[in-house]
């Protein structure tokens, strides 16, 4: 057992005493390699808390916050954002320690959004050239145009068989 390790607590200490908090920013470059890149943690900070069952098992509830550098799901620019998640868990009382790792680990990876935004207004990147349309203008065709010309010529094809 890594007795100084701020992620392991023992069971007989948190029934001892009646139930544990313990609030810190832990080292996050153990869970660096977490989220999948580019999505990056930062300022990690943790708070739990424990309760004991009169008899069964041991309840643990915690929160964890994080900033995340990520990328614009639409335009690819970096930005950071805060993020909370709360997680639950049960320990059973055979367990000596228990050992949060595992749990903080699994919660960071729901923490990251599937699709971010850099602005609910961000107009992304440009399909025909590629410039980030938030900097640039370019005078490329909107090719969606173009497609629904092609779907209404379809359509009267198929209307005129
Ligand atoms: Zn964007
Ligand atoms: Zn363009």
């Amino acid at each position: 057992m890594e007795e100084n390790s701020p992620f392991i607590f023992s069971r007989a200490e948190i029934r001892q005493k009646g139930g544990l908090t313990s609030a810190f920013k832990p080292d996050i470059t153990l869970f660096a390699d977490s989220l999948e890149k580019p999505a990056k943690i930062q300022n990690l900070e943790l708070a739990l808390e424990f309760f004991p069952d009169e008899k069964g098992p041991i309840i643990l509830s915690g929160s964890l916050e994080a900033e995340l550098r990520l990328e614009c799901s639409r335009c690819g620019e970096p930005l950071t954002a805060r993020f909370k998640e709360n997680f639950d868990e049960v320990y059973e009382d055979t367990v000596e320690c228990i050992d949060v790792r595992e749990t903080v680990r699994e919660t960071l990876v729901v923490l990251a959004p599937m699709k971010v935004l850099c602005s609910d207004a961000c107009k992304g990147l440009c399909p025909v050239c590629g410039v980030n349309r938030n900097i640039k203008i370019c005078s490329c065709q909107p090719p969606k145009r173009n497609s629904f010309a092609a779907l209404d010529n379809f359509n009267k094809e198929n209307t005129a068989r």
